[in-house]
């Protein structure tokens, strides 16, 4: 096969600069999130509109080269970069408008959740995103997105208004309720698949009032007393101004194993205190609850083993409840059996995510291509370790983790099994997408014929399985 000559892209690109190997910036544009997701692309194109997006686009379809969209660079499963192949990297697109009149945010598709948090708050507004503000707004949203507003306003698709996405065949379509309505569908859940999003529109609401949110460490002996608080939790306290994530990790620089509680509420602290009271009466060895705004909330999160830079996989299984004593014992001693055995593993953490599903399930299960609408819980597999000799033992462990949790949480009962954004080891498209699986590679051949977007999950209906970090 000729090799593919990158250079003449540059000549046809009009406010874009395209990178090739030795060039300055080339090396640290392949950086992501997770180091085991960086891959040696041929060229990267730091676009800058939507024009120069679709000309990359055409050009890339032409000559048959691999491609892959960078938003804000996080997951972990590499779908974002491309061994050999052409980037089109969105992180020169992060221009934010503030429409005050009808409270809606305009956002390039390069943004990441803290670009847009900030200039929401500007104007006393705030949008459905993502817990941790370095999260790209096109990964997160294009895959379902939800954050500590979703129990009061849903998922970040459902406050979607309009994409302007380019599509396969390099047009630049405006995809909304009223126009390509197919694609509208798509995008909300599975976008990842369908285009490049240029652009987001998002419903934001008043968010006149602080929130109160933190970090509660507790002794593991307490383990047995937080699950049926957790449950009590989801029982008798879960509405729209409050969340909680449940789970454990050894943080530095002690590296005891710990449980934690991230809890939030969308109010002042007096109120945090009488919601969480009994939580409260577990004696916290450690709690940085605090007042704050809004803007603040998704920084929470940030520094708690979330830096850029080193090791890690997400992954991802759906629970029922109430949670069981004896399966989140279960996951903890393997956990804690993982990182004893294996050097540098100890922030690895699991979180088992007690988020309102009330607003999410009031849009029909088919009414967007996610199947992310039911009353089970997410739970977030997170691991991270140190070198790449590491990486078959770890990516086994977290695939383990997942299939026990979809064994014995009941994940694999119902259409959701496992969120697709969290997801990627072994993770079967038409398990993930369920209900609305054969819609999406129907669509999928209507709009992406050749699959030219298929480095996230693959709906061309050929492949049910893809594998670890697959090429
Ligand atoms: C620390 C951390 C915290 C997280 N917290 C949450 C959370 O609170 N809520 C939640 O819902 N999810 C959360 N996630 C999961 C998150 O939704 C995914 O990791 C998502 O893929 C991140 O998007 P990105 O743009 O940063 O990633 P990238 O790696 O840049 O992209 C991910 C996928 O989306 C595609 N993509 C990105 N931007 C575009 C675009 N503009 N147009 C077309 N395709 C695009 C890429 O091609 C790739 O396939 C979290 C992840 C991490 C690592």
């Amino acid at each position: 096969m000729t090799p593919i000559d990158y250079t003449t892209l540059r000549g046809e690109l009009v406010d874009s600069v395209l990178l090739l190997p030795g060039d300055d910036g080339f090396e640290e544009s392949l950086h992501r999130w997770s180091t085991l997701a960086e891959k040696k692309s041929a060229a990267v194109a730091l676009v800058q509109t939507a024009q120069d997006i679709a000309t990359t686009v055409k050009w890339a379809v032409r000559n048959n080269a691999p491609l892959a969209v960078k938003g804000g660079g996080h997951a972990t499963s590499g779908s974002s970069s491309i061994e050999g192949g052409l980037v089109v990297d969105l992180s020169k697109m992060r221009r934010v408008t503030v429409n005050v009149q009808g409270n809606t945010i305009l956002c390039e598709g390069g943004c990441i959740w803290e670009d847009v948090d900030m200039a929401a708050a500007d104007y006393g507004l705030a949008a459905v995103g993502g817990t941790v503000n370095h999260t790209g707004v096109g990964g997160l949203t294009l895959g379902g997105g939800y954050g500590w507003l979703s129990g009061r306003y849903g998922l970040s698709i459902d406050n979607l208004i309009y994409v302007t996405l380019v599509l396969a065949d390099g047009r630049v379509v405006k995809v909304s309720r009223d126009e390509n309505e197919d694609l509208f569908w798509a995008v909300r859940g599975a976008g990842q698949a369908f285009g490049v999003a240029v652009e987001f529109c998002f419903q934001a609401y008043p968010q006149p009032n602080p929130v109160t949110a933190g970090i509660l460490a507790f002794k593991t002996e307490r383990m047995d007393e937080l699950v049926d608080f957790v449950n009590y939790f989801h029982e008798e306290l879960l509405d729209d101004s409050s969340a909680l994530g449940f789970g454990f990790t050894a943080p530095p620089p002690l590296k005891v194993p710990l449980c934690f509680v991230v809890a939030f509420y969308n109010g002042k602290k007096e109120a945090f205190d009488a919601h969480y009271s009994k939580l409260l009466g577990l004696e916290p060895v450690m709690n940085t609850v605090h007042e704050m705004p809004y803007c603040q909330v998704n920084t929470v999160l940030n520094d708690q083993g979330n830096d850029h830079g080193t090791r890690r996989a997400q992954n991802a299984a759906s629970i029922q409840m109430p949670l069981q004593r004896s399966l989140f014992r279960k996951t903890f001693n393997k956990w804690q059996e993982f990182i004893n055995s294996t050097e540098g593993t100890n922030q690895s953490a699991l979180l088992y995510e007690i988020f309102s599903q009330e607003k999410t399930c009031e849009v029909p299960l088919t009414a967007t291509a996610t199947v992310m609408r039911s009353p089970k819980m997410n739970v977030s597999i997170s691991t991270r370790w140190l070198t790449d000799e590491q990486d078959q033992v770890c990516l086994a462990y977290s695939r383990s983790m997942s299939n026990l949790l979809r064994e014995e949480g009941g994940g694999a009962e119902g259409n959701f099994e496992a969120y697709a954004n969290y997801s990627y080891v072994e993770s079967r498209p038409r398990r993930l997408f369920g209900a609305n699986y054969n819609r999406l590679v129907e669509l999928k051949g209507k709009y992406d014929p050749k699959n030219v977007f298929r480095s996230w999950h693959d709906l061309s209906g050929t492949k049910d399985v893809k594998l670890f970090n697959q090429e």
